[in-house]
């Protein structure tokens, strides 16, 4: 067995984690190192009030509509690219978004945002409902959108770090840097 395969337990839960894992992570393993992560635990919450709050998406503050539509803005085009974007519930937020990535100054995500738009969606607004949005993709092939997905994936994340700064001076998250070591 080589050091790599070894496992300690981790300093939080006592499950075996990997020592290469585990010198990552301060000790932990993946799950208790996400949940000591502000971040991670601030979108969680964010998640469980858009799917369980009577009033959803609207119950949330400003700044935490911005924050929540931003980041599933993000981690569904890292993880489906523009299509699965417009397709899922993200899509609905698209005005919101696109208004954030201005607010954000990134407008260089904001230029392949309107231009995924367009290939789908032409000059028509983005329909805020999930059927008349997907009744409408039916037409466009996912493939239409890889040029826009890969040059998405080739520029630098400039998004997340405005995200955590957001979060912090509007009071998201405690404004302690101390986490950002989970990174
Ligand atoms: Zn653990």
């Amino acid at each position: 067995m080589s050091t790599l395969d070894e496992k300690v337990p981790c300093v939080e839960c006592g499950k075996p984690v990997s020592v290469k894992l585990a010198s990552k992570r301060n000790g932990m393993c993946l799950r208790c190192s996400a949940n000591r992560n502000p971040f991670f635990v601030l979108y969680s919450s964010l998640i469980d009030r858009v799917c369980h709050a009577p009033e959803g998406f609207e119950s949330l503050s400003e700044a935490a509509k911005l924050y929540y539509a931003l980041t599933l803005f993000r981690n569904e085009i890292n993880n489906g690219g523009f299509h699965q974007f417009f397709f899922n519930s993200s899509g609905s937020y698209y005005d919101l978004i696109e208004n954030g990535l201005g607010t954000f100054d990134d407008p260089q995500t904001r230029e392949l945002l309107h231009r995924a738009k367009e290939v789908i969606f032409a000059e028509m607004p983005v329909p805020v409902d999930m059927e008349v949005r997907r009744e409408r993709m039916r037409e466009c092939a996912p493939s239409n959108l890889d040029e826009l997905d890969q040059r998405f994936y080739s520029m630098p994340d400039t998004l997340t770090p405005k995200l955590k700064a957001f979060a912090r001076e509007r009071g998201l998250v405690s404004a302690e840097p101390a986490s950002e070591q989970q990174g």
